[in-house]
């Protein structure tokens, strides 16, 4: 963790478009997928992700600290 403290920079909220400071926000991995061969369900898919925040009600709100948990476990399911 950085340990500047001073200032924080303000980031707008995906949903409300509030600013919360960096410190409040809930910070939000959000993934697309491109599928090009659902055929053969190769390794062909493209996943872009961007990060998005959220203030602390929005993410309450939209279930996202339930998400982010399940994508947590997930990660971790996935070392074989
Ligand atoms: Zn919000």
């Amino acid at each position: 963790m950085g340990g500047s403290r001073g200032r924080e920079r303000l980031l707008s909220c995906e949903s409300c478009r509030r600013q919360v400071p960096r410190g409040k926000a809930v910070e939000f991995e959000k993934r697309t997928v491109f599928s090009t061969d659902l055929r053969t369900g190769d390794n062909v898919s493209e996943v872009s992700t961007r990060t998005v925040y959220y203030c602390i009600s929005c993410a309450k709100h939209r279930g996202i600290f339930e998400i982010k948990k399940r994508q947590m476990q997930r990660r971790n399911e996935r070392r074989s």
